[in-house]
């Protein structure tokens, strides 16, 4: 006999069991236990909240930060057959009235509202009306300054506390940081609550961390990679968002640019663009995201280092929310760093020095990240336990580390004195670009007119690319082999541990991605990825297309009618009756009357 909890979700979702601490949770909320519940993006958090409400008598109230989040999440369950409704302001009285009228007459399971809204005393009493005596409070950590997206206007929940004596209540995040998760008990003055924190490894993401050696070709090769699927390229700055949006743009991509400089509707139109998947390609700053519940999202790619690993983590976080395989790729190089630190240190707008915990505690996050990227060991080993997690298994075989797909520079601590003497011999005045024209055996008018062509070191590195040196350079300035200088025209030097290097008395270790010939090789090697085994692509293709008119139809975005694992499965499975559609995942009841025989028809002909 299956619980309560599992014939819901079931019926209402068409899926067979639960996530990781889902059940914890669902029964927390079901006991009314105050809870707490951390749980990486896609981990399945709305389902706490959704599952135990419908088993209960009286509403539950979820507050959340973004009117779009909670229109899709509405949207996302009235198609499953649930009673659920949005409060907003731009709701016209008469529509107000109506879900009053429904919360009140106890036929509302779920409504969602802003945290604004619930600081209204009027609205409040309408809620005690209700009887409203559950409240699920999402993105909770925008309660705390410690967390990443501090809202002021969480702070106005504390009040529920007081107010609802005999409520409780269930804060979901998926910022991790103990810090985090103490300040949200406490601004909620949760009772015991139960304290649930799920795995942070995403095991369906293979991440890449490449040195960023021709920026355009790198970004091509991932999107050819993806033909046809949907990604997200993230850029450090709205001018690099414009240019790049506009150079995919004319080499034929279907691209959509969105920063905070654009318009309120330019960003909603760009925004609705890629959640109904009109668009596919997103060029995007990192203003991009929050309230973007694709679930298909097949690739996540950072044109630069991000500021933190949380960051890194929460945007990454959006690829592969389905369960299904995705690629983060991040292209890195050291100059990243020092870009952050200089704006992490630049006076604030007023001219006053910024505050010197904020520049310490940013600088330690950047410090992380750049750890992490220029890192050698398993990325998903690094991220889970940078967020205080065990990481079991030997091999993730899914990054660029345990896929082999990086190698040692060979004879790397030669390779390393070669640079350091020739900063040495050009008395520590030039910068990176002319080192690495010296090393290479260029013939520039800079080399001829300094007569650089006749120091000893001109030409040691012939054989290598400048993206190469540039790339090493960088590597040897993050382990302290070699500075940069400040100012207009940064110069490189050498600092006190180039004297370990160039007597030798030191290891050197430099990585570089293997060779593009042992690549394919390995490729070659690679196992075909199991969630396409005897998919038929063909009529995989054809259910999207259908999706896409369904959702058209019904103004939704199509991952609402279903999944892109549900359609896969469908045509792996090819089911030939409503029976067998029914023990597909994601097909609840209400979904299988409302497009079952549509999709028969689609599969059958
Ligand atoms: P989060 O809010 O933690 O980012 P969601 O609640 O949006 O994640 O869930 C991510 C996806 O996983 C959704 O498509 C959701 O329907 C699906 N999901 C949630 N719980 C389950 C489950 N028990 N079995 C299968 N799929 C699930």
């Amino acid at each position: 006999m299956p619980s309560p909890l599992l014939e819901t979700i079931s019926r209402h979702w068409g899926y067979d069991s639960f996530r990781p601490l889902q059940q914890e949770a669902m029964t927390a909320a079901l006991e009314g236990r105050d809870s707490i519940v951390v749980m990486p993006t896609g981990g399945g958090k709305s389902l706490c909240y959704q599952v135990p409400a419908l088993l209960k008598d009286h509403p539950t109230i979820v507050v959340s930060p973004l009117i779009s989040l909670m229109k899709d999440q509405v949207d996302a369950l009235i198609a499953c057959g649930v009673k659920a409704a949005q409060w907003n302001s731009s709701q016209s009285s008469l529509e107000q009235r109506a879900i009053e009228r429904e919360l009140t007459e106890g036929k509302l399971k779920l409504l969602f509202v802003s945290p604004e809204r619930l600081a209204m005393p009027s609205f409040r009493e309408l809620l005690r009306r209700a009887g409203a005596h559950t409240f699920a409070i999402d993105e909770a950590h925008c309660i705390s300054h410690w967390g990443h997206d501090f809202r002021p206007e969480y702070r106005q929940l504390k009040a529920l506390r007081e107010e609802f004596p005999d409520a409780s209540l269930h804060a979901y995040t998926a910022t991790a940081t103990a810090q985090v998760r103490r300040d949200i008990a406490e601004q909620l003055a949760l009772r015991d609550p139960l304290r649930l924190v799920g795995e942070f490894d995403r095991p369906n993401l293979t991440y890449r961390v490449l040195p960023r050696q021709d920026e355009w070709k790198q970004v091509v090769e991932v999107l050819e990679r993806h033909k046809g699927e949907a990604g997200i390229i993230y850029c450090t700055r709205r001018r690099d968002v414009d240019d790049l949006a506009a150079k995919l743009q004319r080499a034929g991509y279907d691209a959509t640019g969105y920063h905070a400089g654009m318009t309120q509707d330019e960003r909603r139109k760009a925004q609705e663009k890629f959640s109904t998947e009109k668009t596919d390609i997103v060029v995007a700053t990192v203003a991009f995201g929050m309230g973007i519940d694709r679930s298909n999202v097949r690739f996540i790619l950072h044109t630069a280092m991000p500021k933190s690993i949380e960051h890194y983590q929460q945007e990454t976080g959006r690829a592969g929310r389905d369960g299904l395989e995705a690629e983060c790729v991040l292209l890195y190089s050291g100059a990243d760093v020092v870009f952050w630190k200089t704006m992490i240190e630049r006076p604030n707008e007023d001219g006053s020095a910024p505050d010197p915990e904020f520049v310490a505690s940013s600088i330690r996050h950047i410090v992380d990240i750049d750890r992490y990227c220029s890192g050698t060991a398993c990325r998903h080993r690094a991220l889970v336990e940078y967020f205080g997690q065990k990481y079991e298994r030997d091999s993730c075989s899914a990054c660029d580390i345990c896929l082999g797909e990086t190698e040692d520079v060979p004879d790397a601590l030669t390779v390393a004195q070669k640079i350091l003497s020739c900063v040495y011999r050009v008395q520590q005045s030039f910068g990176i670009g002319h080192i690495i024209s010296i090393l290479r055996g260029e013939k520039t008018e800079r080399i001829r007119e300094r007569n650089h062509e006749s120091l000893s070191t001109y030409g040691l590195l012939k054989g290598s690319s400048r993206n190469e040196v540039r790339d090493w350079i960088w590597q040897l300035i993050n382990q302290g082999y070699l500075e940069q200088s400040d100012g207009e025209y940064p110069v490189l030097r050498l600092t006190p541990s180039s004297r370990l290097v160039l007597k030798a008395e030191t290891e050197v270790r430099l990585r570089q991605p293997i060779a593009a010939s042992k690549k394919k090789e390995r490729a070659r090697r690679m196992q075909p990825v199991e969630s396409w085994e005897s998919v038929d692509r063909g009529l995989f293709e054809a259910l999207r297309i259908w999706r896409r008119a369904e959702a058209e139809e019904r103004q939704v975005p199509p991952y609402v009618i279903f999944s892109d694992r549900t359609l896969r499965e469908i045509a792996r499975v090819r089911p030939t009756s409503l029976m067998e559609l029914r023990e597909v995942y994601g097909v609840g009841d209400s979904k299988l009357e409302a497009f079952g025989k549509a999709l028969l028809k689609v599969v059958n002909g």
